[in-house]
Parts: C-alpha cells; sequence; structure tokens
C-alpha cells in the first residue's frame, strides 16, 4: 500500500507574484478537465511542465480532489528533482522543485514569477529529512495560495507493508474534544492501561471567550463606523491574533497526541482500533451549553485529529480498524446503562459499573476474544 504525508510551506511573499501563483491555479483547474490552454505571456516550459504533470501524476492526484467548479483555485501539481548527499538524482532534471540534499535547500524554478530563469531558495524542513530516512519520496509537490498566501505543499511517498499485530491492541476512543480522547492498551484480552485525554479546556475556553468578547466590541465600532480608527485596527489585529493562537494550541495538541500514540502502537506492535463516534459525540455536543461555535470547533479539531492519526498509522504500516464500541450500552448484557453523577455509567441489569470513557475499553475486550477465536479458526 501507498502511503503518504503532506506538509504545508509558507513561501516568502516578497519573493512570489500572487497574481501568476493564481493564473496557475486558473490553468490548472482546466488540465482537471483535459483542456489544454497555452497563454502566449507565460513561459513555455512552465506551461509544458504543468500538463506534462498531469499526464504522469494523476494518480497521486487523488491527493487533491477534482475542483468541483470551473475557475475554482485549483493547487497546481509540480515535478520534483531530489538531488542525494552522494550527487544521485531522482526525478526530472527540469522540474521546477529541486530537493537539494547536498546543501538541504529547496529551490523553486519559475513558479514564483513569470520571469525566465526566477528561482527561490528555502531552507529544508526537517520534516522532510525525516520522511526520507523513513524510507519516503517526495515525487510531487503543489504550489498554490492558502489564504492568499503562497504557500508549497510537498509530498511523501512510502510504501508500507502493514505488520502483524502481537497481542497487542490499542483502542483509541474519539469523543468530541469536549470529552477529550479515550485510550487503552488491552493485551491478550485485559485491559492493562487506560488513560482519557483532553487538551486544557479551560484555557481554549478562555481565549475563545476573549476573542468574542473583542469581536463585539469591535462589531459595535463598526457600526459607528468606528472600524478604521486607530483603535479599531488594534482591536482587528489582537483578535486574529488570539484566533491564530487558539487555532495553533488545539492543532499542536492534536499533533502531539497523535504522536504519542502511534508510537506507542508501534512499539506493542499493536492493532489499532479505532472508534470514531462523532455522530454521537454531535448530539452529546449539542445537548451541552457551549456556544455554538466552538463546538464547531472542537467538532472540526476532532475530524483533524482523525485524519491526522489515519495518514500516520498508514505511513508506519499499522494496521487498524473502525469499529463501534458504544460507551451507553453493558458490555455484559448489552442492556442499556445509566449515567451516574461523575459521568460513570452502571448496568441495572447485571450491576457493571465504569467510568464513561472506560466502557468502549471492555467492548474492546470482548472484540478481542472474536478476533483471536476468528484467527483460530482460520488456522
Ligand atoms: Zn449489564
Amino acid at each position: 500500500m501507498i502511503a503518504r504525508r503532506a506538509i504545508l510551506i509558507e513561501l516568502p511573499k516578497d519573493k512570489c507574484d500572487v497574481e501568476y501563483i493564481r493564473r496557475l491555479m486558473a490553468l490548472t483547474n482546466l488540465a482537471y478537465r483535459n483542456y489544454e490552454v497555452w497563454v502566449s505571456d507565460m513561459l513555455k516550459n512552465i506551461q509544458y511542465q504543468l500538463y506534462d504533470s498531469f499526464k504522469n501524476y494523476m494518480e497521486s492526484l487523488a491527493l487533491g480532489t477534482v475542483p468541483k467548479r470551473w475557475f475554482v483555485r485549483a493547487w497546481v501539481p509540480l515535478k520534483v528533482l531530489r538531488v542525494y548527499g552522494d550527487g544521485s538524482m531522482k526525478g526530472n532534471r527540469n522540474a521546477p522543485v529541486v530537493l537539494d540534499f547536498r546543501s538541504n535547500i529547496i529551490r523553486l524554478r519559475q513558479v514564483c514569477k513569470n520571469e525566465p530563469g526566477y528561482s527561490i531558495e528555502l531552507p529544508m524542513p526537517k520534516w522532510v529529512i525525516g520522511r526520507v530516512n523513513e524510507g519516503g519520496d517526495i515525487k510531487f509537490a503543489m504550489i498554490g495560495l492558502k489564504d492568499d498566501k503562497p504557500c508549497l505543499t510537498l509530498v511523501a511517498e512510502r510504501k508500507a507493508i502493514p505488520y502483524k499485530p502481537s497481542g497487542y491492541m490499542l483502542v483509541i476512543d474519539v469523543n468530541a474534544w469536549e470529552n477529550g480522547i479515550a485510550w487503552g492498551l488491552i493485551k491478550n484480552g485485559v485491559i492493562i492501561k487506560w488513560k482519557p485525554e483532553r487538551p486544557n479546556l479551560r484555557e481554549v475556553d478562555n481565549l475563545y471567550n476573549l476573542s468574542v468578547r473583542l469581536s463585539k466590541k469591535y462589531g459595535k465600532l463598526k457600526r459607528l463606523g468606528l472600524d478604521k480608527t486607530k483603535e479599531g485596527k488594534r482591536l482587528r489585529k489582537k483578535i486574529r491574533k488570539l484566533r491564530k493562537r487558539l487555532y495553533a494550541k488545539l492543532r499542536d495538541y492534536a499533533q502531539k497526541l497523535v504522536h504519542r500514540l502511534v508510537r506507542k502502537a508501534l512499539r506493542h506492535k499493536a492493532l489499532v482500533i479505532i472508534d470514531d463516534m462523532l455522530e454521537e459525540s454531535r448530539r452529546e455536543l449539542l445537548e451541552e451549553k457551549i456556544p455554538s461555535s466552538l463546538k464547531k470547533l472542537y467538532l472540526a479539531y476532532t475530524r483533524r485529529f482523525v485524519r491526522l492519526l489515519i495518514t500516520q498509522l498508514e505511513w508506519y504500516g499499522v494496521p487498524y480498524d473502525f469499529k463501534r464500541l458504544p460507551s451507553t450500552v453493558c458490555p455484559i448484557c448489552e442492556r442499556s446503562l445509566t449515567q451516574l453523577p461523575g459521568r460513570i455509567m452502571a448496568c441495572e441489569n447485571c450491576g457493571f459499573k465504569a467510568p464513561r470513557d472506560k466502557v468502549p475499553m471492555y467492548w474492546a475486550m470482548k472484540l478481542w476474544v472474536l478476533l483471536v477465536l476468528t484467527d483460530e479458526t482460520k488456522q
């Protein structure tokens, strides 16, 4: 199986012609629809690269989705030349993107400005070196605008063969951020470790509330026509900064948690079982009294966490599966559980009792037995 991971790199704005990149994106949209449009005032070689990339990388292009509408901006696929430390090379010599591992520099040729011979250099991100050391290869890149900022995406590919799981199972129960994520390690059908994880919600809430308060204040200024004043501009800047910090916090948390869980799975050669109960969480979130945009934010980051987790599990060849592991149904007698204070779930029928986040682990134990049994009948 081919596993892929990507990184987004912001390009120096002063060295890029945003309008030019926008035009390249428009041509890319046409190329997606099998139109080859040759524009007279653009460099021939870059247009040739563009259409050639489409012929060569159709498979990899599954990464970027085909734009749904005409003239919607599409990221521009680019070929990549890799020059390794020993001087050996891979890829097209005329590729617009050069990864030079001799001096750890990325060179972009003719894609940032419509000027013959124009090129810029960027330092090689550690991420690239890490992926290459893991046996990955970067055959393909994309350039485009994200929030009107010029960016480069590098896509690493690796042939990953999933390992045969040992007796371990790592269960990851994805709630909405609200209630965090719970994981459990099961060895030969017994829960040997279990832990609910959650970000520092108070900090997130505080940042969020402050940004809402300031936004209201800014709205007032705007209605009075005072948003362009010094105070108004300062306020707007402050709001933007707060939001950035908030997103960065959630993103950072998701990334670190994924990293930790993937390491854990690799260490034990565990089979990973994921319960992604987004629908249930959504309902649960709606019942609680959190402002709706904060809810949306939590849900967005929950999804992001799952996406990130899958990408990395695939990259490292960790076998995984999605399974529903209910936290409101008794794992012993399968009756409905009653929630007691402190998120404790209890069964009135058989007396089963466990913290809500731990109930899915009991379901996973059952699953483990089932898996072993089917495995034995197979042999
Ligand atoms: Zn029961």
